[in-house]
């Protein structure tokens, strides 16, 4: 896609710190600096997000989002990984080509990862319903 800067980054057109990549994939550092070992991983083709995503391209991301985590904790002093995606502006979706993060973790690293929800609103069981397939 003409506008992307993540197919950009992929076909090499902008340069990106590369970690790995297969035919299709590429884990690359993002360029936040917000914390350290951040890590994206993009499929080669553009896909705007989970949602839109293809099962054969998903499933070639997942593989190198499980190589690339457990390069970081075999070879890399790591013992951990949180792995985020967002998919959708709704979701917090910035760059719209399917990425997943990787954000390597030590224990006692102090991070807080994770969010801190508010609070469920509606009842259970009615979401329960709502989403049961
Ligand atoms: P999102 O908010 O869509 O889940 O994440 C987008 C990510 O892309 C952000 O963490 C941001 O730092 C990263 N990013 C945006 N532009 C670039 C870029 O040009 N190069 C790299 N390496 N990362 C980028
Ligand atoms: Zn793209």
């Amino acid at each position: 896609m003409d506008d992307c800067i993540f197919c950009k980054i992929a076909s090499g057109e902008i340069h990106g710190l590369r970690i790995y990549e297969d035919e299709e994939t590429l884990a690359f550092m993002d360029i936040a600096m917000d914390v350290d070992g951040h890590i994206l991983v993009i499929p080669k083709k553009h896909v705007k997000n989970i949602l839109d995503c293809d099962f054969e391209t998903l499933s070639a991301v997942s593989r190198t989002v499980k190589i690339v985590s457990n390069h970081l904790t075999e070879h890399c002093g790591y013992d951990g990984v949180n792995i985020l995606n967002a998919s959708d502006e709704s979701a917090g979706q910035s760059v719209f080509h399917l990425h997943i993060h990787i954000i390597p973790r030590k224990k006692d690293d102090g991070l807080d990862v994770w969010p801190k929800f508010e609070g469920a609103k509606e009842d259970i069981r009615a979401v329960f319903e709502k989403v049961k397939m």
